[in-house]
């Protein structure tokens, strides 16, 4: 019997891995600088978590859940995101009493949605993101902003991305809001979809990005979001795109942006490939909560946060020719030629990895010519071939594998030499 992986999930080999390792280092490396903390919490919850955070109107909800009964009978899921988690931890540990506020959490992980499979959409996919507890106002929202866009410009897509945003105003505006739209859709329901039959007492919200043909000009027509924003929301608004302005930042202000999972108000966005904003496949989005925290027990605290697939990342960079892994670090091949030079080469091999090096010894013994076919094939950037003559002369025989040069050079020089 062949075994295959599970639909919708997938293998992360050889470079493919290296990719996604390279992609969370940079992604925490940028958290840190913006003293963001790493935060792990289970990939399994109590399904309640997600039906009184994410919300029972999402679709995340509705269809998308990895659910079961435990053999104790509890109704777990596996975790469709991260934000209801690590508030829920937040909460749970009493960390919004005990820290200084706001807390600042960072995360990357698996998480799980039944979905329909397709490029860039699995059922298993990866998520990096940041939660910030416990802010109050909009300089937390900027500096989300901030920041992930000062990890994109370390993976080098900063400039070929658009940001969507639009503003849900306070909690109070986007109840009045949610009102007025569900009475407006009512009084169209019988022309509408079946989803948006469904959404239209969940989560009337939900509509405005319903992409069905026979919804659009009903949509249209709908309360805009605009009309029922305070002087203080339009104040916020203001100041974020005054933000992305100055720092000439490519943005789109879109009133059918609602994101999928209802806690947010305030501030939300989405983030995409500029050439290609109108796909499905968002790279990232976040946004403002108001009444997350409360509802899962810990008191009046606002956050905001984003999340980001990994998948899309990677191959949206692999489109792009960029690797994150490669540029890390130069990768060498070492090649000792008989027995008697291996403990010499075994010592160049571990001085050049205590320099940050990737260094790949070959033991096999065989001629040049094959440990040269096997250095090209393992993708190596330099060769370090050591003799008897090298052993005894305290040197090396370095090799440009790209550029086809070598030369001799002694053990003291070469940690020089490979720097130049
Ligand atoms: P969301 O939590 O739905 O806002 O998603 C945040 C980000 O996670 C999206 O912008 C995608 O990049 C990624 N994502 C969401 N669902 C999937 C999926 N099924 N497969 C791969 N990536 C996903």
């Amino acid at each position: 019997m062949n075994y295959q992986k599970v639909k919708g999930t997938h293998d992360f080999t050889l470079d493919k891995a290296e990719e996604l390792k390279a992609l969370e280092s940079i992604f925490l490396e940028s958290s840190y600088r913006y003293n963001y903390h790493y935060h792990d919490v289970p990939v399994m919850e109590y399904s309640e978590l997600y039906l009184r955070s994410v919300g029972e109107g999402s679709d995340i909800v509705r269809k998308e859940m990895y659910t079961f009964l435990d053999k104790g009978n509890r109704s777990i899921t596996l975790r469709p995101e991260f934000t209801a988690g690590i508030v829920r931890s937040i909460v749970e540990n009493k960390m919004q009493v005990t820290s200084v506020l706001p807390i600042k959490s960072c995360y990357f992980g698996r998480c799980y949605r039944y979905e329909r499979p397709q490029a860039g959409r699995y059922r298993e996919f990866y998520q990096g993101g940041v939660e910030c507890v416990g802010t109050k106002g909009v300089n937390s929202d900027i500096e989300v902003i901030s920041l992930l866009l000062s990890f994109f410009n370390a993976i080098g897509i900063k400039e070929s991305v658009l940001v969507k945003l639009n503003y849900l105003g306070s909690e109070e505006t986007r109840k009045t809001y949610s009102a007025s739209l569900k009475e407006y859709f009512l009084s169209h329901i019988e022309d509408m979809c079946e989803d948006c039959k469904e959404r239209v007492n969940l989560n009337p919200l939900r509509i405005l990005d319903c992409k069905a043909k026979e919804d659009q000009k009903i949509i249209e027509g709908a309360p805009k979001i605009s009309e029922f924003l305070s002087d203080s929301d339009k104040e916020n608004l203001n100041m974020i795109i005054s933000y992305l302005k100055d720092k000439g930042i490519t943005y789109e202000y879109d009133r059918g942006l609602v994101r999928g999972l209802d806690y947010y108000s305030g501030l939300v966005f989405e983030i995409y490939p500029k050439d290609n904003p109108t796909s499905e496949g968002a790279l990232a989005g976040g946004g403002h909560y108001y009444g997350l925290v409360k509802e899962l027990g810990g008191g009046d605290l606002e956050g905001v946060g984003f999340s980001f697939g990994a998948e899309r990342l990677l191959s949206y960079l692999e489109e792009r020719g960029i690797s994150l892994a490669k540029r890390k670090s130069k990768k060498i091949y070492v090649m000792p030629l008989s027995p008697e030079c291996l403990p010499y080469s075994e010592d160049i091999a571990s001085s050049l990895r205590e320099a940050g090096y990737l260094v790949e010894v070959d033991y096999s013994l065989s001629k040049i010519t094959s440990m040269f076919k096997k250095a090209e094939r393992l993708d190596m950037d330099l060769g370090v071939i050591i003799g008897e003559d090298e052993v005894s002369s305290s040197s090396v025989h370095l090799k440009d594998l790209r550029k086809k040069e070598e030369k001799t050079v002694s053990k003291e020089g070469l940690l020089g030499e490979i720097e130049k």
